[in-house]
């Protein structure tokens, strides 16, 4: 009875202390614009099961890819063990789903086995953070707290995996010794559980219990650590992938407002809805956080900074100073910086700082060719392009900013109706002369 009231205040606790970080983290969406709408749900389930659950991207890079399919796959298969802990935990039960029979055996071995693999994936993982040179986790956005938020988190995901496979045999060399009945299929615990040959009945009670608590802890410590690393994408990758911008990369999205001026220019009696008198005027294009979509700030919250986009971004790879990266990562640290000022003051707080310009500068913006490599790569389907256009769009329209090459062409498209600097009369002048009739 003790331990269930120790284990549902610790639980309370760890869930308390959750709800208000996602609180505060999920408070900034209001701050954001609108997006696609989201339907075509049977599109969304394919290309999730696809690219979140398949992890296809991942094998892209397929020796690493695989390890890490290894660790998504581990934990969604863990995580059933985990919910029968909390059951057991809070009903003071022992492997309460056995009840499920085939399934529990089948449930209880998989979560042996994958602890053991994720295990070795992660220190696979360690040694190529700690002693190889991987040129996609370097780059100026990955400052030193980068480095360490990777670090603590594969070592929580270490002791995690160590935990639970140390529960499992000393669980099984316990029954063992009991004599009593083992619930559940523990191959690797099997092995293990060698190392606890000797021990009293006792002693196997206690070895089982420090490892029980161990690993629960550990799972409530890293659930409450994650939202404030780049290691929330694994709450946050899977439904970042079903809400998936389905429309083919590339494909610009039109503004309303310009959309309206030009068909009235090109009919000057079509009729449309006229926003409403009070609605707030709009600023073209994204400058700062208020002016992002939802979609591009959930894209920041899932993203896992693995480089996969800097690595394939040309500019990137020719020595610009664009990281598609960085782009996700300034928005959140960004969002992160500003949110609470929102949050306390309204829309209209000023903090004389801006996503542009504070974080990502215009040589950064113009250096994107808009080629769509970023997001074509990207793990857990963030699109780069649509954000980076949408402050190109903001220096243009609002700023009249940009490189003078673009600034003539807007000029000549203005008066030419064409991006060169002749005029429309002059254009088939070079036809002159050809034997061939011109219409
Ligand atoms: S779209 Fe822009 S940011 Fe993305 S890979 Fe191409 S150049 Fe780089
Ligand atoms: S945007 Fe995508 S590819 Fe780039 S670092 Fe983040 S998760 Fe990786």
């Amino acid at each position: 009875m003790v331990k269930q009231i120790i284990f549902a205040l610790t639980i309370l606790l760890a869930l308390g202390v959750f709800t208000y970080t996602i609180r505060r983290l999920f408070s900034y969406f209001r701050f954001t614009k609108a997006s696609f709408p989201v339907r075509d749900f049977r599109k969304r389930i394919l290309v999730t099961l696809e690219v979140a659950i398949g992890q296809t991207k991942i094998f892209r890079r397929p020796v690493i890819g695989f390890f890490h399919a290894l660790v998504f796959w581990g934990f969604c298969v863990i995580l059933f063990g985990s919910v029968e802990m909390i059951i057991d935990g809070l009903s003071g039960t022992e492997k309460s789903l056995r009840v499920i029979r085939g399934l529990h055996n089948l449930i209880m071995a998989s979560g042996d086995v994958f602890a053991l693999l994720v295990a070795i994936s992660i220190v696979l993982f360690m040694i190529r953070r700690l002693f190889m040179h991987i040129s996609r986790f370097e780059g100026i956005e990955m400052k030193k707290v980068s480095h360490q938020d990777a670090n603590i988190a594969l070592s929580m995901i270490l002791l995690l995996m160590l935990s639970l496979m140390g529960m499992n045999a000393a669980y099984v060399q316990m029954q063992l010794t009991a004599n009593e009945t083992i619930y559940g299929v523990y191959p690797v615990g099997a092995i293990v559980s060698s190392l606890f040959t000797g021990l009293s009945l006792n002693g196997l009670q206690i070895a089982y219990e420090v490892c029980w608590w161990s690993h629960i802890l550990l799972i409530f410590i890293f659930a409450n650590i994650l939202p404030y690393s780049k290691h929330f994408h694994v709450f946050m990758s899977v439904p970042n992938t079903f809400l998936t911008r389905l429309e083919p990369l590339g494909k610009l999205t039109n503004m309303d407002d310009i959309t309206r001026e030009v068909k009235l220019m090109l009919n000057p009696n079509a009729t449309f809805e006229t926003p409403a008198a009070n609605a707030p005027v709009s600023r073209f294009g994204v400058k700062d956080v208020e002016d992002v979509s939802w979609k591009n700030y959930f894209d920041s919250l899932s993203c896992t900074e693995c480089g996969r986009c800097t690595s394939v971004c040309p500019a990137n790879t020719t020595g610009k100073m664009l990281s598609p990266r960085k782009i996700f990562m300034d928005l959140r640290a960004r969002m992160k910086e500003k949110g609470p000022g929102l949050v306390k003051h309204g829309k209209e707080f000023n903090d004389n700082k801006s996503y542009l310009r504070d974080y990502v500068s215009e040589e950064e913006l113009w250096a994107c060719t808009t080629c769509n490599a970023c997001a074509q790569e990207c793990p857990v389907n963030i699109n780069h392009p649509t954000l980076i256009v949408d402050m190109r769009r903001y220096l243009v329209m609002e700023e009249s900013s940009a490189p003078s090459g673009l600034k003539t062409m807007f000029s000549n498209i203005e008066n030419n109706g064409a991006p060169w600097q002749y005029s429309a009369e002059d254009r088939l002048l070079w036809a002159e002369n050809l034997e061939m009739k011109i219409p």
